[in-house]
């Protein structure tokens, strides 16, 4: 059989040809850069998250690597706090922290050593031909587009990005101190309109700040210590910083119309563009990750038929979707609204713990159940279940999971009124009774 190719070797192409080398799959993963991308990027996954670093075995490498995070502060421009939410618990529902800072370049390297990339070789023809993909005239079984933003796979397949409705301009500043800046563990949110930021420790030594650009500046305005100095004034006055990089980006919200065409699929954020008030664009492409790789290699070798690989875009897309929609939501509510919408966040904002629930709708860290599927197999109009993430470690195999066979999920499966849990290699639940 021949090998499937992933293109691309940014976290989502690494995590999915490491899932399938777990399941037996023969892969290979390219990269037209010739060395890992050196620049911070991400810097929050959450536990459902960690539980696909977990089932590549990179749990612990990950946890010496990351930091878990605090919560959230809404701040005005006067850095008033507007209201708090912290986490109590160390480890959440699957058994890691809810919240998890780390570099991106460090998660990088964990993941690389899982694999082997053959660094220096830019996909640019790809072609269909029943039943094989061939990439750079190569044969292959399969092919999956890791590769980013300006995806060249996704333009092969005829693929489009849909534009949601949001851009911003931000400018991104990292930097090194060993100094303690002894600024409150969470994530800080300015909300204003016209400089709204955020705030976060990354690291050990790692701070990161990102400040919405107005329409008359761009990056260029900030290129050195001095010039930047006037912005985190608020969090620090401390002489011994170091710069790690100052870049800006516009921050989009878009979702790939097609993410697979026969047997091409688009993963990360080749198919979906999430602004990252939520931190959650890389954790979207190791959900694609394991959500495709084992129905990928059950479909191989037989065990499952070729139609299942539809449930990839019909179970990812809608996730993706509410994701989006979660973020753009944010970044509107820190952001929008001129001198009126600082007005309403002043009054409504230290309010927000009078309602009920919210505390803990803003800290969970649970994601929506997956639709409906060949997959999913859910009752129309019950909940149940099927779709949601069972609480332990993802499982080799399908297997079924009742009070008996697992005492320790015996109390989940009540609180979902199961008496029995089918669940899939990537740990959701393909069906409850
Ligand atoms: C400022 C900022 C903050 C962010 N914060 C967060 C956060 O807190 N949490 C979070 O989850 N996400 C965050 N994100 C998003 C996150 O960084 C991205 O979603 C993530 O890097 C996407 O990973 P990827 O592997 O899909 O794509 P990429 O990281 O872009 O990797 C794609 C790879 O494909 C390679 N490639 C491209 N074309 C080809 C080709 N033709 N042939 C071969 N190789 C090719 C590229 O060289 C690259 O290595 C943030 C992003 C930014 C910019």
């Amino acid at each position: 059989m021949a090998p499937v190719i992933v293109v691309g070797a940014g976290p989502t192409g690494l995590t999915a040809a490491a899932l399938l080398a777990r399941h037996g799959v023969d892969c290979v993963i390219v990269d037209r850069r010739p060395a890992p991308h050196p620049q911070p990027r991400a810097v929050h996954l959450d536990d459902e998250v960690c539980r696909i670093l977990a089932s590549i075995g990179v749990a612990d490498e990950f946890t010496a690597i990351s930091r878990p995070g605090q919560g959230l502060r809404l701040l005005d421009a006067d850095m008033r706090v507007l209201a708090e939410f912290r986490r109590a618990a160390a480890a959440g529902r699957h058994g890691f922290p809810e919240a998890n800072m780390f570099d991106q370049p460090d998660l990088e390297r964990i993941l690389r050593r899982k694999v082997s990339v053959v660094d220096g070789v830019e996909a640019t023809e790809l072609t269909q031909h029943g039943d094989h993909v061939r990439v750079n005239g190569e044969r292959f079984e399969y092919a999956l587009g890791c590769d980013g933003a300006n995806s060249f796979v996704r333009k092969a397949i005829g693929a489009s990005m849909r534009d949601l409705g949001f851009a911003q301009r931000w400018l991104v500043v990292d930097i090194d101190t060993d100094k303690d800046l002894g600024q409150w563990d969470g994530v800080h949110q300015v909300c204003d309109t016209k400089r709204a930021a955020t705030f976060m420790r990354v690291g050990e030594s790692r701070y990161r700040w990102e400040f919405r650009l107005q329409h008359h500046e761009s990056a260029a305005d900030y290129q050195d210590l001095a010039r930047i100095r006037p912005l985190i004034a608020p969090w620090t006055k401390v002489e011994d910083l170091r710069l790690r990089r100052v870049a800006e980006y516009t921050f989009r919200a878009q979702i790939a119309d097609k993410w697979h065409e026969n047997r091409v699929f688009l993963l990360g954020d080749a198919a979906h563009l999430t602004p990252p008030f939520i931190g959650q664009g890389l954790g979207a492409g190791l959900r694609d990750a394991v959500n495709l790789t084992w129905k990928l290699a059950h479909v191989r070798d037989a065990r499952l038929p070729a139609s299942v690989l539809d449930t990839y875009q019909i179970e990812r897309l809608p996730h993706v979707r509410t994701m989006i929609r979660l973020a753009k939501l944010l970044g509107v509510a820190m952001t929008e609204g001129g001198e009126f919408g600082n007005l309403l966040r002043r009054v409504l904002m230290p309010r927000l713990h009078l309602v009920p629930g919210l505390r803990n709708r803003v800290l969970s860290s649970e994601t929506p159940a997956l639709r409906r599927s060949e997959l999913v197999l859910r009752p129309r109009f019950r909940r149940g279940l099927a779709g949601t993430l069972c609480p332990a470690r993802n499982p080799d195999q399908l297997i079924t999971v009742t009070p008996e066979s697992h005492p320790d999920l015996a109390d989940w499966l009540r609180k979902g009124r199961a008496r029995a849990a089918v669940v899939r290699p990537d740990g959701v639940v393909l069906q409850s009774v």
